[in-house]
């Protein structure tokens, strides 16, 4: 099988050098263990953390070892009486990350079966990690609330645009960023956003945003961080909540980032600002999961994804994040 290796941990931006394909021999299959083959990968921002050595909520990739990402595969072979050639199967660990390998054995009790009705590559981007970021991220620490106006930026991405429609679903008015006339117009036009932002060739972003957020801005949903997020947190409300949901502007950083100190206007505005990671609201997932479901059914939550199709191509997907390349969920098909 083919296997797609960290090479060397990257500085600044990754590159096609980063990473190594290599060919391997898979061991013989065992009783009670499950041979599958991937069929749809994710590709995500916080993989580039995982790149450097150094102590995260995650640990590193090792270099040498394969890279892992989320991902859907499909039952090859069984020597378990509950696994069957073409049954389509997650990981059922704590954290679902199938390795890039074209193959991989597991013990049958480390996986399970994945409902048929619903387009497997949903379990990665709308259903999955990145449609339950924006759910917890903008409800229990955005806390919306009718009437209110929410920002977010990384707009047109996976998480983003689920942000957005949830913003709208709460009866606020949402305003995206993104690079692009193509995004902005998408985000107004398919996914309900009542306004967006083009940050490419925009040298003044706070003024972009006093234009269009005349009220100012309850909630900052940040995807991104940096200049970006500059010019939205001056024009914080009292009272407004950012979302720390990301910083990919910040992710290829070799040094440490300076820019505004705006402590004194969170103080004298009293604004919560808060962090998180996904993997905190882990035992509430049944609960984020069960409303995204329904949304999409009723047609309140809309979705697009960008797919590449092939497994030599995961590191291209990989580095196409940071060129924004995906508008929605960027996904890999084997
Ligand atoms: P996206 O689908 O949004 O893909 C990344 C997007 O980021 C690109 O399409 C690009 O869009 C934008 N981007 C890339 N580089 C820059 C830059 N320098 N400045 C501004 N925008 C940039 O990814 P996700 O939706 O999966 O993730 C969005 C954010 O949320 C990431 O920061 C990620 O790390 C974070 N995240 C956090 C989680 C948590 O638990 N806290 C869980 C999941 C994601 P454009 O064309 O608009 O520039």
């Amino acid at each position: 099988v083919q296997q797609i290796l960290l090479a060397a941990r990257p500085k600044g931006l990754p590159t096609q050098s980063t990473f190594k394909t290599v060919t391997v021999e898979l061991p013989e299959l065992q009783q009670n263990e499950v041979l599958i083959k991937p069929v749809y990968y994710s590709v995500d921002p916080y993989m580039r953390g995982r790149m450097n050595d150094t102590k995260s909520y995650i640990p590193p990739f090792e270099v040498g070892k394969p890279i892992e990402s989320g991902g859907v595969a499909t039952v090859v072979e069984s020597k378990d009486n509950n696994f069957h050639p073409g049954d389509l199967v997650m990981l059922t660990a704590s954290r679902p990350l199938l390795p890039w390998s074209t193959a991989s054995i597991y013990p049958a009790s480390s996986l399970k079966k994945i409902d048929n009705n619903i387009p497997p590559s949903y379990y990665l981007g709308i259903l999955g990690m990145p449609g339950l970021t924006a759910y917890f991220g903008l409800l229990d620490i955005g806390k919306p609330k009718a009437g209110e106006t929410i920002v977010i930026s990384g707009a047109a991405g996976a998480v983003g645009i689920v942000a957005g429609q949830i913003g709208k679903i709460y009866g606020c008015r949402v305003v995206g960023i993104a690079g692009g006339a193509e995004k902005v117009k998408m985000l107004t036009d398919k996914f309900n956003f009542d306004a967006a932002i083009d940050y490419k060739g925009n040298n003044d972003i706070q003024a972009s945003v006093a234009a269009i957020c005349p009220n100012g801005v309850d909630v900052y949903f940040d995807n991104v961080g940096g200049e970006i997020s500059d010019g939205v947190m001056a024009h914080l409300n009292n009272f407004a909540r950012v979302v720390l949901c990301g910083q990919i502007a910040l992710y290829n950083s070799t040094e440490v980032p300076v820019g505004p100190r705006p402590q004194p206007l969170l103080l004298t505005r009293s604004v919560l600002m808060q962090g998180f990671v996904i993997g905190n609201y882990a035992t509430r997932f049944a609960e984020g999961f069960k409303d995204l479901v329904e949304w999409v059914k009723t047609g309140k939550l809309k979705y697009t994804e960008t797919t590449m199709e092939g497994f030599d191509k995961l590191p291209e997907a990989f580095l196409g994040l940071f060129a924004g390349k995906n508008s929605g969920k960027l996904i890999v098909k084997v």
